[in-house]
């Protein structure tokens, strides 16, 4: 946004910083700053506070780079669960739409993104050679490919499938049924349920 000068320098700042967040435009970013300007000293400082903590306290899981607080993460260290089972994913809130399912009792490993070529995302910017160490050294039996039904998606479960060809593990990927275009962290929790009972494996 351009400066005007008409609005302090304090005012124009955040509302440049709003106008930066995704799905924010220049319109919202400026009632989101007015609104803050109205609102108690206390909701000024909590958001502040929020923001701060915010990457000051989390930090990337070492062992599924989910984000967490703790390191290990809360999932990876839960001796209840399948320790032979992990499911891929492109972001950690699809961890999150996943767990809400409650049918899946395996571990994690975020991939922090999918292979985009149009936005210049290959295999080396996502944490690929970090699952294949994993698969590695970890007792896994099988690998649930929980991409997005997106053509980045695909075209990332594809290259695993591809990749993962000559180690020794079973290849599952989610059921369609998933709406396609679809993200994972909008699928209700049913229709997830429902796709990771129903995997397929891969040949
Ligand atoms: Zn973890």
């Amino acid at each position: 946004m351009a400066s005007s000068n008409v609005l302090p320098q304090s005012v124009e700042r955040l509302i440049n910083e709003f106008a930066r967040l995704p799905g924010i435009g220049p319109k919202t970013a400026s009632r989101l700053t007015f609104y803050l300007l109205r609102s108690s000293d206390e909701q000024t400082a909590e958001l502040a506070s929020a923001l701060e903590s915010l990457k000051s306290s989390t930090q990337l899981c070492s062992v599924c780079f989910n984000i967490t607080e703790d390191d290990p993460c809360q999932i990876c260290i839960d001796g209840g669960r399948d320790m032979r089972l992990l499911c891929v994913v492109e972001e950690p809130l699809d961890v999150v739409a996943i767990e809400r399912s409650r049918a899946f009792e395996g571990r994690y490993h975020v991939l922090h993104g999918a292979i985009s070529p149009v936005e210049g995302v290959g295999p080396d910017d996502l944490k690929i050679a970090e699952l294949i160490r994993r698969l590695n050294t970890e007792q896994i039996s099988e690998l649930i490919l929980a991409t997005n039904a997106t053509l980045e998606g695909d075209a990332t479960s594809l290259y695993l499938q591809r990749r993962l060809a000559t180690i020794e593990i079973k290849l599952t990927r989610l059921a369609r049924g998933l709406p396609v275009g679809g993200d994972l962290e909008y699928t209700d929790e049913i229709t997830l349920g429902r796709a990771l009972e129903g995997r397929q494996e891969l040949e």
